[in-house]
């Protein structure tokens, strides 16, 4: 074994026979954002044999403080930022197979991309893609790292098909939405902490370690130096519609895709979300009050005001944003709140 990974091998973990395997599998990181960047880059120099990144943004100045991969130069030339990973990440470790790809996740292209792949990553900033990768991963049967964070807090969970509950599942018993960080700000810190359970999670996998694979659902607020691990093993539900008995994928589904409509001679643009989603508005009330949003509500319906926009948002998850007529520009604004 190269001397390259000597100190990995070393690892009692990990091991020749560990190393030898992680050589031969097949990573999917959905993002090249900071979860992206620092999973990408930390399983490069971990030696996978290959890893496929998709992202459909390119590079910003505000991206610099935590996005680990990109540089000044990438902000110049305003390079998509699966471009700039795959420079960086090929720089970093010529013997690992990086495939960059640009552009926007749907089921069908997605069906196509996880078909030969070991383990997944959830390096994504919206609700619509998750929900998407863990329908796809229940349906390939491939394991996967959910990720979260904004602020200082952050929260990671391990999804083993068969095994573990699955996301939908778990939407049952944690409120999920509004964590993006575009809403409540993000340090640097928090990423790294959300990346290094991910990480962890995903060299297990690739050794195939099951046992040591985590099935706790862990949550962390590094500014007031909280730590949670809950346990989640009741959270599997039979009935669920991704990973029960009779499942249907809803999420694969194109027509359950969020669909945007600009309402006429009104300014405003309707989006309704993937289907069966229901939401706490109370909850929802609660998380973006903390985040400092100025929110207003009945039982029907919150309203968030936004800067020169306002969304009121439904309990079926259904929303108008008010002010804009650019439907691009709402659904970001829908889903920094929905995440
Ligand atoms: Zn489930």
């Amino acid at each position: 074994m190269d001397e390259r990974y000597s100190r990995q091998v070393l690892f009692p973990g990990i091991g020749k026979d560990g190393q030898a395997k992680i050589r031969k599998k097949h990573v999917l990181i959905i993002g090249a954002g900071a979860l992206g960047s620092g999973n990408a880059e930390i399983l490069t120099r971990a030696g996978v044999g290959k890893i496929t990144i998709v992202d459909r943004d390119y590079v910003e100045a505000s991206n610099l403080q935590r996005q680990q991969l990109y540089t000044e130069a990438d902000v110049a030339e305003k390079l998509p930022k699966a471009a700039a990973a795959e420079k960086r990440l090929t720089a970093i470790n010529s013997d690992v197979e990086i495939k960059a790809i640009i552009g926007d996740v749907t089921p069908e292209f997605l069906e196509e991309l996880i078909a030969d792949v070991d383990v997944m990553i959830d390096a994504t900033d919206n609700f619509e893609t998750r929900m998407m990768m863990n329908d796809a991963a229940q349906k390939y049967n491939v394991p996967w790292i959910y990720g979260a964070c904004v602020g200082s807090f952050g929260m990671s969970f391990s999804i083993i098909p068969g095994k573990t509950p699955c996301l939908n599942c778990l939407l049952r018993t944690i409120p999920l939405q509004g964590m993006t960080c575009d809403t409540g700000g993000i340090i640097a810190p928090t990423v790294q902490m959300v990346i290094s359970h991910q990480t962890v999670e995903a060299l297990k996998m690739l050794v195939e370690d099951w046992e040591a694979v985590r099935t706790s659902f862990v949550s962390f607020d590094l500014w007031r130096n909280q730590y949670s691990s809950m346990k989640m093993s009741k959270a599997k539900f039979a009935g669920c519609a991704s990973c029960g008995e009779e499942r249907t994928y809803p999420y694969l589904d194109r027509d359950n895709m969020t669909k945007t409509t600009v309402l006429c001679g009104r300014d405003t643009v309707q989006i309704r979300p993937a289907a069966v989603m229901e939401v706490s508005l109370e909850q929802l009330a609660t998380q973006l009050r903390t985040l400092g949003y100025e929110v207003k509500g009945n039982p029907y319906l919150l309203s968030v005001e936004m800067g020169s926009e306002r969304m009121v948002i439904f309990q079926e998850g259904r929303a108008l944003v008010h002010g804009t007529k650019d439907v691009t520009h709402a659904k970001t604004i829908y889903q920094r709140i929905m995440g």
